[in-house]
């Protein structure tokens, strides 16, 4: 059986890698959007957000005395990249690549959520408020997908009736 403290380092590098995962899930996505500008501005914004969301956890493991693993973080990498690609062979993409994105989300949200409650557990307060601020970023993102998939599919469809009109990414 392992302690608190040791799940929190391990559940922390696995936020870890999941944020390297998102950096090249999210990249892969918004570098191939064309024709829904607000859906590619947010994503460029959870990018940023991403970015520095991977450099806090990593703070946070490293005032425990531990470091990133580069095997999980490759590993998340090559995941993301995979699911990027076989996004790409489907017609309907962008709606597909919503559902993976609010999917991933739920996922950090619940991660971030079992990292406060651990941290708080181990007397942690600098984790877990770190772990609060990311959360209630990726709680945004989750809100922003929720109220604007609705949209997103009236634009991808009345994009696919018309003529001419590339729907899909
Ligand atoms: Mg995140
Ligand atoms: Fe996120």
């Amino acid at each position: 059986m392992a302690t608190a403290e040791e799940r929190l380092m391990e559940w922390l590098r696995d936020a870890h890698a999941a944020e390297e995962q998102a950096k090249t899930m999210l990249s892969g996505m918004a570098g191939r959007i064309q024709n829904y500008p607000t859906l590619k501005a947010r994503i460029e914004q959870h990018i940023k957000e991403t970015e520095r969301q991977a450099e806090l956890v990593r703070s946070c493991i490293e005032r425990r005395g531990g470091s990133t693993s580069a095997i999980k973080d490759a590993g998340a990498k090559m995941l993301a990249m995979g699911q990027a690609l076989s996004g790409m062979f489907v017609g309907d993409e962008i709606m597909k690549g919503s559902i993976a994105s609010y999917a991933f989300e739920a996922m950090e949200i619940a991660s971030y959520r079992i990292l406060i409650t651990t941290a708080q557990r181990v007397g942690d307060q600098e984790t877990a408020r770190i772990c609060e601020q990311i959360l209630r970023e990726e709680e945004a993102m989750a809100e922003w997908l929720e109220q604007n998939i609705p949209m997103l599919t009236q634009q991808y469809l009345a994009r696919e009736e018309t003529p001419g009109a590339t729907a899909k990414h």
